[in-house]
């Protein structure tokens, strides 16, 4: 109780010292200025390469580990698309079950259990639809995997083939509805096999993915699956690697090109990547 007794001078300067921390952060979350002075992130993102020009007919495909990823990235050139003529899909990995200080926030409780984590992954899922369709895409055009949100690191390594159970969820199967493949069991080649049915389906001429500098796991998991999958296609080139997170922004020139390189990391099995 003692720390109740401290003056009022004392609790002034902690208020005060608490907002420097959090406009310092920020100034150096929204500021490209303060960035530079840790890193030159603004000048390799002015360095990229143009956006693609996109032309009618033209098969784009948005890779989104969670409903949101596909408007924080992409947005802006997903409307450019379809004003050009091109038919835009997006995939949603997972369904965005993972983020508990939402779930409080949505469910009112400090310890959201399996049940309120699922509720948020169907509510996440739906308005991944609504969002998609705002932008354009109709839903036909939509596919959700509902592979666990916090869990796609862990499927491409020790649960390749193993079935994962998700901490925040207790699901260790697809249980969203409208998934692709309800059921499917939570295994790095499940995730694989459903993700291919979608490219063999879509035949798309370019796919956007996260950039495997990303800093959340489960954006640069995808990243290496895209890169394993295309290039078992052959169409490692096809890809352009961006994302919504820092370290593998993509910026308003757009995504970074395709990286043609093996992504199988130490202890995965190489082969598909490496043909
Ligand atoms: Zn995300």
């Amino acid at each position: 109780m003692r720390l109740l007794k401290r003056p009022r001078s004392a609790w002034h300067g902690l208020v005060a010292l608490l907002t420097v921390v959090v406009l310092a952060l920020a100034a150096w979350i929204n500021l490209p200025q303060i960035g530079r002075l840790f890193n030159n992130s603004a000048d390799r993102i002015a360095a990229l390469p143009p956006a693609p020009v996109f032309t009618r007919g033209q098969r784009i495909l948005i890779l989104s580990p969670h409903p949101d990823d596909e408007t924080l990235c992409c947005g802006g050139m997903i409307a450019g698309a379809i004003v050009a003529g091109a038919q835009v899909s997006v995939v949603w990995v997972t369904a965005g079950d993972g983020f508990e200080f939402a779930a409080s926030l949505a469910e009112r409780t400090l310890d959201p259990g399996d049940p309120q984590m699922r509720a948020m992954g169907q509510t996440r899922a739906q308005e991944a639809l609504k969002a998609a369709a705002a932008l354009g895409i109709p839903a036909s055009h939509t596919v959700m995997l509902g592979y666990p949100d916090g869990g796609l690191s862990a499927l491409f390594t020790t649960n390749y083939t193993e079935t994962y159970t998700a901490r925040t969820t207790g699901a260790s199967a697809v249980y969203v509805r409208g998934a692709q493949t309800p059921g499917a069991p939570f295994t790095g080649q499940a995730l694989e096999a459903d993700l291919g049915r979608v490219l063999d389906r879509v035949k798309p001429d370019l796919v956007l993915a996260p950039a495997p500098q990303d800093f959340h796991p489960d954006h640069r998991t995808l990243s290496h699956i895209a890169l394993r999958l295309m290039s078992a296609r052959g169409q490692a080139g096809r890809l352009r690697l961006g994302g919504s997170r820092r370290a593998g922004m993509a910026g308003p020139q757009g995504p970074a090109p395709g990286i043609a390189a093996d992504p199988a990391p130490a202890g995965r099995p190489a082969a598909v990547a490496a043909r």
